[in-house]
């Protein structure tokens, strides 16, 4: 039964941890930086915390407690394979660290051919989902609309301009700058209708939407999904790739060790079915049990009930952020249309650099965010309307080792534990830095662009360390 709340708060871990300001006050965190990495989910939590006290060697141990080890971590493939809609037959659950880490086993292990070697990216991608591509196939980068949105009509003329060359499609299913969703199922019949496959980096979708891979016979199925569990509420190190069985079944595994091969001479190997074939070494079983237990509590929280949360958070921004004066939006800015996006705004205030905005908000508000070009140059360039000439300044100022004037941007983005009280609080910070009412003078760091404020002294030793009581 699916759970609707107002708040989510009660099903995270320690939502109200005081943090020091500038000022010598403490308050309660807020965490608008989801789209980077989320905290843990309670039953997160408590599963890893049961699941430990039976912890032991998955695969080949004999006793009970590596029994039920194997048992739990083949469960956990089960249970994301069911999170994203994929049939057991047809797809398999590779469980690695990362998004990065699922993208790059891919591009190693995708059949690419001489004649069919074309990878079609989009220019909104996150840097993840597209240098493992250059470095393992030719890349066609599918132009963008002024908005920010993907530009369809390219995609359309590339697949045309490139048929019978075109092996897959590796797009992003939100972006991570703009929170952006593209049409995946729609692309995955075009991808189809000219012989390609489709991988969709849900690293951003996952935690937000409904995923269904599809079966392999329906045209908008998908063929390959990445994931990543320290976005989704489970940050234990794990990370998947589910794709096509058919696929990992052939070829050579990209990493050779213990873990992948049913048999080894001297001369002689047999590798694993998939997916253990693609997954040499000790597997990350606490990590692949807290991936699977964020996936079960989502899917009982309800991924409609988690959309609708986050658009009435989102349009509620949008909506503040309107009357601010100097502040700029880019992507989507209209709040009547935050169902169709997640909740990741992308801002600017005028005259104030990005650096110093996010420095602000955290030194003297205790509002996490985060600021730059989000892995996402080419994309961050284009929204921000960077000229070549300028890039090129910049890249030379960034290779003296200034980043003071690398452009950017600050990046609010929502988790399903946020609240209209959280958007209120960032919004009458936004305020006051519009005004210029902030109070810490502050210096800026020539190598790494941040700024810090002056007086500021902090011990983190105090708040955490490795000591035991
Ligand atoms: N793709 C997208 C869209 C992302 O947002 C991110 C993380 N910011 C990644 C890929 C890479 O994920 P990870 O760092 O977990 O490998």
């Amino acid at each position: 039964m699916p759970m609707i709340q107002t708040s989510y708060q009660s099903f995270f871990v320690l939502m109200d941890t005081q943090v020091p300001l500038l000022n010598g006050n403490s308050v309660s965190y807020i965490n608008l930086d989801n789209a980077a990495s989320t905290p843990a989910l309670m039953h997160v939590q408590k599963t890893v915390d049961e699941f430990l006290t039976y912890y032991s060697s998955v695969h080949r141990g004999t006793g009970f407690k590596s029994q039920l080890s194997t048992h739990a971590y083949e469960a956990a493939r089960r249970q994301v394979l069911e999170f994203v809609e994929a049939d057991a037959e047809s797809f398999v659950c590779i469980f690695g660290k990362n998004t990065t880490e699922a993208v790059n086993k891919l591009a190693r292990r995708f059949p690419f051919q001489p004649s069919k070697d074309t990878v079609l990216v989009s220019a909104m991608e996150h840097h993840s989902n597209d240098l493992p591509w250059r470095a393992a196939a030719r890349v066609v980068h599918i132009k963008l609309m002024p908005d920010g949105r993907l530009d369809e009509q390219d995609f359309d003329y590339q697949l045309a301009a490139n048929a019978g060359k075109v092996a897959l499609v590796a797009i992003t299913g939100a972006s991570n700058v703009t929170g952006l969703i593209n049409p995946i199922h729609r692309l995955a019949r075009k991808a189809h209708a000219a012989g390609a496959q489709i991988m969709v980096d849900a690293a951003q979708l996952a935690p937000h939407r409904k995923i269904s891979m599809g079966a392999l016979d329906d045209p908008e199925h998908l063929d390959f999904l990445t994931m990543s569990a320290h976005k989704m509420y489970a940050p234990f190190g794990a990370g998947t790739l589910v794709g096509r069985k058919d696929v990992f079944e052939q070829g050579e595994p990209d990493l050779r060790g213990g873990g992948e091969v049913e048999i080894v001479t001297l001369d002689h190997v047999v590798l694993s079915e998939p997916p253990e074939r693609d997954e040499a070494g000790s597997p990350n079983t606490v990590g692949a049990v807290a991936m699977a237990a964020a996936a079960a509590m989502l899917t009982q929280i309800g991924m409609d009930n988690v959309a609708a949360h986050e658009a009435e958070l989102t349009a509620y921004a949008l909506k503040q952020f309107a009357d601010i004066p100097g502040l700029r939006i880019y992507g989507d800015a209209n709040p009547d249309n935050a169902r169709q996006r997640l909740g990741v705004i992308p801002i600017n205030l005028e005259g104030v650099s990005h650096y110093l905005l996010a420095a602000i908000l955290g030194y003297e508000y205790g509002i996490g965010v985060r600021n730059g070009c989000f892995c996402a140059h080419p994309y961050m360039l284009f929204l921000m309307g960077v000229a070549d000439e300028k890039a090129k300044i910049v890249r030379d100022e960034i290779i003296r080792g200034d980043r003071r004037e690398v452009p950017g941007m600050v990046r609010v983005s929502f988790g399903l534990y946020n609240t209209i009280d959280d958007v209120d609080k960032l919004v009458s910070a936004l305020r006051a830095v519009a005004a210029q009412q902030y109070k810490g003078k502050y210096h800026q760091n020539i190598s790494n662009g941040e700024f810090i404020p002056v007086g500021w002294d902090i011990n983190f030793d105090k708040y955490f360390s490795f000591k035991s009581n």
